[in-house]
């Protein structure tokens, strides 16, 4: 089974959804037009189907065998690369000044969307590269713009994204590497990295390394850290390839996924140490990383969105094709495909569903990020930029979180030759949970969430968004369309219950922050749960407005909203009321 990329769903969610037509309209992204987003989603649609998706299982049993410090990708991998390349989907939201094509961040998540479900152990490497350009853009002097940005906007070589160390994991600040300056105003590297993405491979001729390390005068913890770019090959003074920087992959993991992805351990300064140049100030490097971290969270979710609609999509055609047993009308001579059970079709619903709900919320997160860069109103831009913060980690966690359910069910709807891996549902189930992992792990994005999201602008930026969403599903109330079911009253207690949730973390005392910290995964779920709730509403309002084929979209924000809204009220008890019993149950639990 392949995958086709879902065109339909995309497109519709991305214009209608997330509003990028609208954007259009009102010429936020200058003279594009829509005509010409249909047509960069219909032919990334063609290159992840025809081309990218046949690797996904080359990948999978290849691996990324290491011998003599080389890392060689699977065959065929290292040609997708070349053609996906040039056809310049690297660059496609990349600045026009460095090579890239300026389109929206949010067409560009729509076809990382469809790289990832291609082969998600492919598209991973260029995730980290295109949020490294977005970091150097932002951060980087004019001379390393100039010397590394268009080679890297181009794909011609590619990024990693190095924080991860033994003692230093979801604890940034615990990082060791070490960074001295040198005379000539670059620094000397040392160190060591571990799970690094495409820390050494052979798709490309260099390899840039964003890495994070501590200046021997820096002061502890995360205020200690600069970001330094640290290229595999030193360049000439013509810009060629010169000779080979201090830094090696000394191993390649064995993991329980996307094992077409090579994740290394990197070791800095062998020989005095590797040359680096400083992004950004000194010590200041958290912020530079922030964003690189927070594009790449954004495509994880995505990822998520990607490797959930393939499931989907095989689990369909499974269940199409696998009889089994029969309905009470039929003869006993015949068998039924099992897609016409209740129980069957529950599953699939819950897959789709949930991925659409994800990819909901991925592509309006993608929209504030557009205009967040692009608006020219000051408030606007703030506002959006304040939505981009506080949907980030929402996209991320939940997204990878309903990749692990959509894939597990995938296996489920095949019984079990879903647990055999010639299928392809159990590579899909073992690829999905690395995304929950890392980019900051789904417990780190509900911290982030209820720390420090629901703070900005004291509380006004999550209040924008529940009234936004309050007014979605007024509209659907005053439709009084019968085929919305009870949509508005299970999306109103859903909002009900994400408003008391809201209101309850942030007026927690400092004294009360644990019971916050217990309660931040379930919020999480619930503020995912609710505003993808919405969001499938406000698709099918759409679908209304527009006068397409209503029935399928009003159906699934039925579906979602009585199957799966419901749950909030139960999230809203666990976040104000789960606490304190958690930490009596805790008790003893550290000895
Ligand atoms: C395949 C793969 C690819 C990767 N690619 C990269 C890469 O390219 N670059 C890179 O830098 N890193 C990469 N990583 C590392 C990844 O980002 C980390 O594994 C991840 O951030 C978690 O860190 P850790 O493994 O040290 O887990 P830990 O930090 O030890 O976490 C263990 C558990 O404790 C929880 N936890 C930790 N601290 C807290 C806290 N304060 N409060 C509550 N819970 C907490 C976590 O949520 C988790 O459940 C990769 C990892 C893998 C496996």
């Amino acid at each position: 089974m392949t995958y086709r990329a879902p065109l339909a769903d995309i497109g519709f969610t991305l214009k209608h959804g997330a509003a990028l037509t609208a954007a259009v309209d009102e010429g936020l992204f200058g003279d594009l037009t829509i005509d010409v987003v249909d047509a960069v989603l219909a032919e990334a649609g063609r290159l992840a189907g025809e081309v990218i998706a046949p690797l996904n299982r080359i990948g999978d049993e290849f691996g990324t065998p290491f011998k003599d410090g080389v890392v060689t990708t699977a065959p065929g991998w290292k040609e997708a690369y070349k053609t996906w390349r040039e056809g310049g989907w690297n660059g496609l939201a990349a600045p026009t000044e460095w090579g890239g094509q300026g389109l929206p961040q949010s067409l560009n998540i729509a076809c990382i969307e469809m790289w990832n479900a291609a082969a998600m152990a492919f598209a991973v490497g260029p995730l980290l590269t295109i949020a490294a350009i977005d970091a150097l853009y932002a951060h980087g002097s004019d001379t390393l713009k100039s010397t590394y940005l268009a080679k890297l906007v181009s794909g011609e070589w590619t990024g990693t994204m190095q924080l991860t160390e033994p003692q230093a994991g979801s604890d940034v600040g615990a990082l060791r590497t070490r960074a001295e300056r040198a005379v000539d105003g670059s620094y000397r590297i040392k160190g060591q990295k571990i799970f690094i993405t495409y820390g050494e491979h052979d798709l490309t001729e260099n390899i840039i390394h964003f890495v994070l390390a501590r200046l021997p005068d820096a002061p502890p913890g995360t205020r200690g850290i600069s970001l330094f770019l640290v290229p595999k090959f030193l360049l000439n003074d013509d810009g060629s390839l010169g000779k080979r920087n201090d830094v090696r992959a000394h191993s390649v993991e064995h993991k329980m996924g996307i094992h077409g992805s090579p994740t290394c351990t990197m070791i800095f300064g062998d020989a005095g140490g590797a040359t680096g140049y400083l992004i950004g100030e000194e010590n200041a490097g958290m912020a530079c990383m922030f964003t690189m971290m927070n594009r790449a969270r954004l495509a994880i979710g995505v990822q998520g969105v990607g490797i959930a609609e393939r499931a989907t999509q095989q689990a369909i055609a499974y269940a199409r094709d696998r009889k089994q047993g029969r309905t009470p009308e039929m003869k006993a001579t015949e068998s039924a495909a099992i897609i016409v059970y209740p129980d069957i079709k529950r599953m699939v619903l819950t897959m789709r569903a949930l991925t659409q709900a994800a990819r909901a919320i991925c592509y309006a997160t993608a929209m504030a990020l557009d205009r967040a860069e692009r608006s020219t109103d000051t408030a606007a831009q703030k506002a959006a930029h304040e939505r981009l913060s506080l949907l980030t980690p929402v996209a991320k966690a939940f997204s990878t979180d309903i990749a692990n359910e959509v894939t597990s069910l995938g296996i489920q709807v095949h019984g079990g030759m879903g647990f055999i891996e010639e299928t392809g549902a159990a590579q899909l189930y073992r690829d999905a949970r690395i995304a929950a992992i890392y980019e900051g792990t789904n417990g780190i994005q509900a911290i982030d969430l209820v720390t420090r999201k629901l703070r900005l602008s004291d509380g006004g930026a999550v209040a924008a968004h529940l009234r936004e969403l309050r007014s979605i599903v007024d509209t659907v109330a005053a439709s009084n369309n019968p085929a919305f079911g009870s949509t508005p009253a299970r999306l109103r207690e859903a909002l009900d219950a994400l408003t008391h949730a809201t209101e309850w973390l942030r007026g927690l005392s400092d004294k009360e922050a644990d019971l916050g910290l217990a309660g931040a995964t379930p919020y999480l779920r619930l503020f995912g749960i609710a505003t993808g709730g919405c969001y499938l509403a406000q698709q099918a309002l759409a679908a209304l407005r527009l006068g397409e084929d209503v029935q399928p979209r009003v159906a699934l924000a039925r579906f979602f909203a009585e199957n799966f809204a419901v749950q909030a009220g139960a999230l809203e008890r666990t976040v104000i009321d789960g606490g304190p019993g958690l930490m009596a149950a805790a008790a003893g639990l550290e000895q």
